[in-house]
């Protein structure tokens, strides 16, 4: 989970990485009065979960709370990179920004360790300096055992050659970032810019969190920072019936039993759509091992509630659940939707094959559904459904 600025914000003050005091509100009036408390001035900064805020103009200073609310105007409802700003912080003014530095660290999965990532040429997109000058981005692996002591952050900041004056102060910025991705289960905690001002100190004027949802379990208050506005509908009812369910943006829906089957039918439906007006997966949809008829009936329920879809492939490879049990699954499942009063109209592709297929086949034929076509290969199956979908586009 991606956190906005201000939760990742709340996380460095809550382990005493220096920050800007500031608030989040989604009415611009509100602006007024906090630009009052911060002393009359502020800087308003669009929360989009996606960089480049300042250069798209989601990031500006308001010289009086008049100016605050004006510019808070024009930022909430701002479209960024195709996230609206429905939030803004209003923030304290850095003092005068000196130099702007980079700072992260990571879960490096390609080389099995974890990264810090350090710049002296922060502020600016990171990966573009990384693509230019490569020699102005220091890559130190950190092992998860040993962690970020004050050794290790100095080694950090060797590497990447901070100024003197500052090293010690981004060393412990770092010490204390390294205990936020550690104690706060990140998968990634990013400083940019980290900013020296005038006085000297440094300070995180921008930060990026995204935590390990794996994790989820032993932080409840994770729970607090999902972002309830911008959760699809249909993802959100399916994580309310348990169902591992992602959107996509195709028009044939998916269904399959486990997580690998079901990734390699998203890979065979986009093959297949070539051919067929270039229609893709709508979804992908695990439904597991069991596949009851009620999971079935959920799955297909989130499915068939999918305007964009225009066909559905059931694929089933029949395992400890035998194809039998999956298929009187989508008999039943197409019965209790019935029964909820929801009309099946879409054209479903079944595909059954492993353990106990030639059984479950029959059960589907015996039932004449005239929505269910059964397709015994997965290409087969998933050019059909293809073809339905482009014929209905
Ligand atoms: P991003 O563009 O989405 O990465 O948003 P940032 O929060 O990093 O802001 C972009 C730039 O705005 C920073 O690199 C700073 O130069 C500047 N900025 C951010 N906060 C302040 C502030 O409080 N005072 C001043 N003067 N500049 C700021
Ligand atoms: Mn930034």
């Amino acid at each position: 989970m991606d956190l906005f600025e201000y939760q990742a914000r709340d996380l460095f003050a809550k382990h005493d990485v220096p920050v800007l005091a500031g608030e989040v509100i989604d009415t611009p009036e509100a602006a007024r009065e906090i630009t009052e408390r911060l002393g009359g001035k502020s800087v308003v900064k669009a929360q989009v979960k996606v960089g480049g805020r300042g250069k798209a103009g989601g990031v500006k200073l308001a010289a009086t709370p008049d100016e605050a609310v004006a510019r808070a105007t024009d930022i909430l409802g701002m479209d960024i990179k195709g996230h609206t700003v429905r939030k803004v912080m209003i923030a304290e003014t850095a003092p005068e920004i000196v130099e702007e530095y980079y700072v992260s660290f990571l879960l490096d999965r390609a080389n099995r360790t974890f990264l810090a990532i350090a710049s002296v040429e922060g502020g600016v997109d990171i990966e573009e300096v990384a693509a230019t000058r490569p020699e102005a981005v220091a890559k130190v692996p950190v092992d998860a055992v040993d962690g970020v002591d004050l050794a290790k952050a100095k080694e950090i900041v060797a590497a990447a050659k901070f100024p003197a004056d500052v090293a010690d102060k981004v060393a412990d910025v770092l010490v204390k970032l390294w205990k936020v991705f550690v104690e706060e289960d990140a998968l990634l905690v990013e400083v940019n810019p980290l900013a020296k001002v005038a006085s000297g100190d440094v300070i995180a004027l921008d930060g990026k969190v995204s935590l390990d949802d794996n994790a989820e379990f032993r932080h409840p208050e994770f729970e607090a920072l999902h972002d309830k506005a911008a959760a699809n509908p249909l993802e959100a009812a399916a994580k309310e019936k348990n169902l591992n369910y992602v959107k996509l943006d195709g028009e044939v829906g998916i269904i399959g039993n486990g997580a690998g089957l079901v990734m390699s039918t998203l890979d065979v439906v986009a093959y297949a759509g070539e051919a067929h007006k270039g229609v893709k997966p709508a979804n992908f949809l695990d439904i597991g091992g069991g596949a009851s008829a009620e999971v079935m009936a959920n799955g297909l329920e989130i499915i068939l509630g999918d305007p964009d879809v225009k066909s559905v492939f059931v694929n089933v490879f029949g395992g400890i659940t035998a194809c039998d049990a999956v298929a009187n699954g989508i008999v039943q499942a197409l019965d209790l939707l019935e029964s909820r009063g929801e009309e099946v109209t879409k054209p479903i592709v079944v595909r059954l094959d492993g353990n106990n297929a030639e059984l479950g086949r029959k059960i589907l034929d015996d039932r004449k559904h005239p929505l269910i076509q059964r397709v015994d290969t997965m290409d087969g199956a998933a050019d059909k459904a293809a073809e339905l979908a482009a014929a209905a586009k």
